[in-house]
């Protein structure tokens, strides 16, 4: 059984006294929360406060990128060890924003879940096309060149995160049949590469654009296993409206 996740991706939003009073305002709404997990990404300045917030609670901490490397020469950038050793448990790769304003490519996503997987974090790898009409050719590609290319047996310790991104941030969500569309094509390329069992298992999280009011509809498709939420994701009420839906 594939357990739903729910992620919030903060992107450069938020300061410790921000992050303090989300969780404050968060933790007891979601407190009852068994049917999924929930997992927030602070930025790196903000993920030793958000951790400390949610000690000993069902929420779990992310963050929202990672260097490949263990250590080095690399000034700027941030460790899987470092991540891990902060008290996360999670960290998103690939964003269509890291790979349109950072460079980010099919082989540094590789590279990164890889290096994700190294540090024991649980790495959310996104992909997405960036225009509804070449929505195939573009996952077809993104899959080759980074989840296809991972080992036997570390598929199932990733997620995917499947978010198109025209629909990033823009209110124009895909319609719940079409994200279901796309996760089944994600999971039939994983069935092809990775076999029957490993592709049932892999959870496919939807992100873009989901608000409390679209959430029910693309959560009744059995194919989508969870959110990647942006906007939704810093005012808390909105967050755990699509939790607890
Ligand atoms: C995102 O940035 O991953 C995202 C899904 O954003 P939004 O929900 O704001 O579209």
């Amino acid at each position: 059984m594939r357990i739903p996740l729910i992620g919030g991706n903060w992107k450069m939003y938020k300061d410790p006294a921000g992050t303090m009073s989300f969780f404050e305002r968060f933790r007891p709404l979601v407190e009852h929360c068994g049917h999924c997990e929930i997992v927030v990404c602070p930025s790196f300045l903000d993920l030793a406060t958000a951790v400390t917030a949610t000690r000993g609670t069902n929420i779990e901490i992310g963050a929202q990128n990672l260097h490949w490397a263990k250590e080095g020469a690399f000034t700027g950038e941030v460790s899987g060890a470092r991540i891990r050793a902060s008290g996360c448990s999670h960290v998103i790769v690939g964003h269509s924003e890291r790979r349109e304003y950072f460079g980010e490519t099919n082989n540094s996503v590789l590279k990164k879940t890889v290096a994700a997987l190294d540090a024991g974090l649980i790495p959310i790898v996104c992909v997405g096309e960036r225009e509804k009409k070449n929505a195939e050719a573009v996952l077809t590609e993104q899959f080759r060149c980074s989840l296809g290319a991972l080992e036997d047996g570390q598929l199932a310790r990733i997620v995917i995160a499947y978010e198109p991104v025209w629909a990033i941030g823009t209110g124009d969500t895909a319609t719940p049949e079409d994200a279901a569309n796309a996760h089944r094509f994600i999971r039939a390329l994983t069935n092809g590469r990775f076999g029957a069992e490993a592709a049932a298992n892999v959870r496919i999280l939807y992100g873009g654009s989901v608000k409390p009011e679209n959430a029910k509809g693309l959560r009744a498709q059995p194919e989508i296993d969870g959110f990647l939420l942006g906007g939704a994701s810093l005012d808390p009420v909105s967050f755990a409206s699509i939790v607890n839906a």
